[in-house]
């Protein structure tokens, strides 16, 4: 494959997802329930046919990041991509009990755990994935692997240029902005891990979904002591 990868952020309601071009096209992240025409319309602002993405790749099965998951693959004939141990929450279209991490997520959790905001369209994903999955038949050279923790199949997305796209295994701090721990963990002790492994493929980029990033290693390695 010739050229650079990019990543394209599609800003939408309260998250982000990604666009990642190379020689293929695929999209990291869906976005809540409707968030279909700002991710199709910033396809078309690229020139991107919608056939062209192939793949979907969920980071992992909250409505923020799979809610639009079912639309799109309609729209785009997509094959839609989660790691095992989210997998039946997909099917469901439920996110699962949240686990607070930090005070604020003990205060969120009151209006994220609503019926309202946590149900989405329930999908059956197409693939399943354990440890890791490469990218290269779909035209981009990387991986997606596990980074369990948020939720116990939450995965990241390992670009060879040093992108790194991580879903929620981070979120800023309100004051410094400097990556912290998510609002919720189903495994603290699992998350931890998964920075540190992060970290072992020395990242130039880790792009987050929400309200911050994209941020380097030297931040990771700065606030985690990794
Ligand atoms: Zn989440
Ligand atoms: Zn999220």
């Amino acid at each position: 494959m010739n050229g650079s990868t990019a990543v394209i952020p599609v800003p939408l309601k309260m998250t982000t997802a990604f666009i990642v071009k190379e020689e293929g096209t695929i999209l990291v992240d869906s976005g809540y329930p409707g968030s279909e025409s700002a991710i199709l319309g910033k396809l078309n602002e690229l020139n991107i046919a919608p056939e062209d993405v192939r793949l979907i790749v969920l980071t992992h099965c909250h409505p923020d990041h799979a809610g639009s998951a079912s639309i799109l693959r309609e729209k785009t004939g997509a094959k839609v991509l989660i790691h095992r141990l989210d997998a039946d929450k997909l099917r469901n279209g439920t996110q699962g009990e949240l686990h607070s991490v930090r005070f604020v997520g003990r205060i969120l959790k009151l209006f994220f755990d609503r019926e309202k905001t946590s149900k989405y369209p329930p999908i059956e994903p197409d693939i399943i994935i354990d440890d890791s999955f490469d990218l290269g038949e779909y035209g981009i050279r990387g991986q997606v692997i596990s980074t369990p923790g948020h939720t116990l199949g939450s995965v990241s997305v390992i670009l060879d240029n040093g992108d790194a796209i991580v879903g929620d295994l981070l979120i800023p701090s309100f004051l410094s902005n400097k990556p912290n721990f998510p609002f919720w963990a189903d495994d603290l002790n699992e998350l931890k891990k998964s920075i540190q492994k992060l970290v072992n493929y020395a990242p130039k980029r880790v792009y987050i979904a929400h309200f911050g990033g994209p941020y380097s290693l030297a931040d990771l390695k700065e606030k985690f002591h990794v």
